[in-house]
């Protein structure tokens, strides 16, 4: 077995639609960055590149490739589950953490682990999705940004 974690910052931005683990969600700003943006996926994709020692995402995925612009952050983390099969591994699970003082996640948190069981091709109960507020403290209680961080669990196939 083998453990990975991350964690990624977004900022909002007006303009921009609001995606997080794959889900459009209705709010008045977006998050700002290279692809969509999605905070919650670049951190599940990042953290199976930690299990697997291959280094960060921007790595993988640097934001000078104009092939990455725009890029649905769905299409990475279905790419690293390419890479963690082609090395033999297999998800055992991931445990995910959203930081955002609003909108409300709970409404959503179902279809984010819908899409991520099926980029990682498997069961919704290997994929926790959990959300929590900065109660109006720091960068993510003012509404300025989001953080969102992932640990996962992989496991040799045999
Ligand atoms: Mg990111």
């Amino acid at each position: 077995m083998r453990i990975g974690q991350s964690t990624d910052i977004h900022r909002f931005a007006e303009g921009r639609k609001l995606i997080l683990g794959g889900v459009e969600i209705p709010f008045e700003k977006g998050l700002l960055g290279h692809s969509d943006a999605d905070a919650l996926t670049h951190a599940l994709a990042e953290a199976i590149l930690g299990a697997l020692a291959l280094g960060d995402l921007g790595h993988w995925f640097p934001d000078t490739d104009p092939k990455w612009e725009g890029v649905d952050s769905q299409i990475i983390l279905k790419e690293v589950a390419r890479m963690m099969k082609e090395r033999g591994y297999r998800l055992g699970n991931a445990d995910c953490l959203i930081l955002i003082e609003r909108p409300k996640m709970a409404p959503h948190i179902t279809a984010m682990r819908e899409n991520f069981a099926r980029a990682l091709d498997t069961d919704i109960a290997n994929i926790s999705v959990k959300a929590t507020r900065g109660e109006g403290m720091g960068f993510v209680g003012r509404g300025e940004g989001v953080l969102a961080q992932a640990v996962v669990l992989l496991e040799e196939e045999r």
